[in-house]
């Protein structure tokens, strides 16, 4: 049963993505309205075969689908799904292994361990950082900045993992304008607070401007951005780090995609100065192109990560080996080490790097494209993202409606510098020249 059942679903997959190219990039309302209509039924009395669940959902659900595993979705910073990382998944699916310990799955263990010292060497971070990890981003940044937490307050004679935060001494909060949500939320979720940030002023490209940081004082934690969601600009670590450390403070790194730039020797100079702080938060799911869902967690300081978010239970068998429920924000968790692995083994150091490259040099192309056309781009070019401007806020929004519409390429809208813009992030393996070409032709249509 396993055989055909699963043979079947593969099957299923490998045609899905094999027929993506002629499938519209966002689906049509009827392929939506079909599926809403399916989903209607009350919940049946009895069971199903397993394969007639399958097809049902394939054939209602495949339609409605998003195309991002193709190369001409260029919405918010959505990566791809490397092929040896796609089979991967599917295979640790069948594993069915629950990363929480050790004993619950020594190969999961395995796998996200090896995983975490490659992406440190992928990244050059400090091969010694501990790490985790997570669903995404955002729970990336919440683990860090628990450790963070733990680590200032522990420095001022507080112990918040015993005590809470009342009565705790204030910690004072820096990022800049340009913080991403996500990180505000973690703040929130750690009792820390969405508003009570310092905001520090950005230039024009969205980074923080060093010489507006506040005087800091200890305990105090700083959050630099490495790639803006908009402009794909980076904070001035190397000015801001070492006058944070100088007081005292913690930094962590917000690098959701933009510290992949640090894999590629012609990017890396974007990123630099990053590799001075306390804690890195970046995607799996994004740049590295492995499946949903994937965050990965970073901390310099060996120990912080289990000081924050460590559990104990007298039959969960802790202590012998590393276990995944002492230093990840959950418990019972899947395997997304192999799925990483698997990304890392494909590609390798050179591989990682040209992926970057390839996804960095299309930017530059369509930037260059637009320009030639009259179409104006608003951002500095440097990484992945381009953000289109089209004369007016009424323009703009029309256009992003139209382009949308006619499914061939798929691009988000955005506000920045007070005007409607639309946002073009280039983050999949997947995208050709020839997508490119598509994509700049659609834009500038959309545009006249
Ligand atoms: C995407 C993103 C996040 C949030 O990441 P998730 O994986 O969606 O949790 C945080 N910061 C930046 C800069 C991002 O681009």
């Amino acid at each position: 049963m396993h055989d055909k059942l699963l043979t079947d679903a593969a099957a299923r997959g490998a045609r899905y993505l094999e027929g993506l190219d002629a499938q519209p990039v966002f689906p049509r309302p009827e392929a939506i309205e079909r599926l809403r209509g399916a989903l209607q039924a009350p919940l049946p009395a009895g069971p199903c075969a397993p394969q007639e669940v399958l097809k049902f959902i394939d054939e209602h659900g495949s339609p409605a689908t998003v195309a991002s595993a193709g190369g001409r979705y260029f919405g918010f910073v959505t990566g791809g799904a490397l092929p040896a990382a796609v089979a991967a998944h599917q295979l640790a699916t069948s594993w069915d292994q629950n990363a929480v310990t050790f004993n619950c799955s020594p190969a999961g263990t395995l796998f996200e361990q090896a995983a975490l010292r490659w992406l440190c060497q992928a990244l050059v971070l400090p091969e010694s950082a501990d790490g985790t990890l997570t669903t995404g981003a955002t729970m990336a940044s919440f683990a860090c900045l628990a450790a963070a937490r733990h680590e200032v307050l522990q420095q001022a004679g507080w112990d918040v993992e015993r005590h809470g935060l009342n009565g705790a001494p204030p910690i004072q909060l820096v990022a800049s304008e340009e913080v991403h949500g996500t990180v505000l939320k973690a703040l929130g979720m750690l009792g820390l607070g969405r508003e009570t940030l310092l905001r520090v002023p950005v230039d024009a490209q969205g980074r923080m401007i060093a010489a507006a940081l506040p005087e800091l004082h200890a305990p105090a934690i700083v959050i630099v951005q490495a790639g803006n969601v908009n402009s794909g600009s980076f904070d001035p670590a190397a000015e801001i780090i070492p006058r944070a450390h100088a007081a005292g403070a913690w930094v962590h790194v917000d690098g959701a995609f933009g510290l992949w730039a640090r894999s590629s020797p012609k990017r890396a100079a974007l990123a630099a100065g990053f590799e001075g702080a306390g804690s890195w938060a970046t995607d799996a799911h994004k740049w590295l192109n492995v499946p949903y869902d994937c965050g990965i967690a970073l901390v310099r300081r060996e120990g912080l990560l289990r000081a924050a978010l460590s559990a104990s239970g007298s039959y969960l068998m802790l202590g012998e080996h590393r276990d995944g429920i002492d230093v990840s924000p959950d418990s019972s968790r899947r395997a997304r080490g192999v799925d990483v692995w698997a990304a890392l083994r494909q590609l390798g150091r050179a591989g990682i790097a040209a992926l970057v490259d390839q996804n960095c040099d299309q930017a530059a192309w369509l930037a260059a494209g637009l320009h030639k056309a009259g179409v104006e781009v608003m951002n500095e070019v440097v990484l992945n993202q381009v953000v289109v401007a089209f004369g007016s806020d009424e323009r703009a929004k029309t256009a992003i409606a139209s382009i949308q519409k006619a499914g061939e390429i798929w691009c988000g809208g955005t506000r920045w510098h007070g005007r409607e813009a639309m946002r073009v992030s280039i983050s999949s393996w997947a995208t050709t020249q020839g997508d490119m070409e598509i994509a700049l032709r659609a834009i500038v249509a959309a545009a006249r």
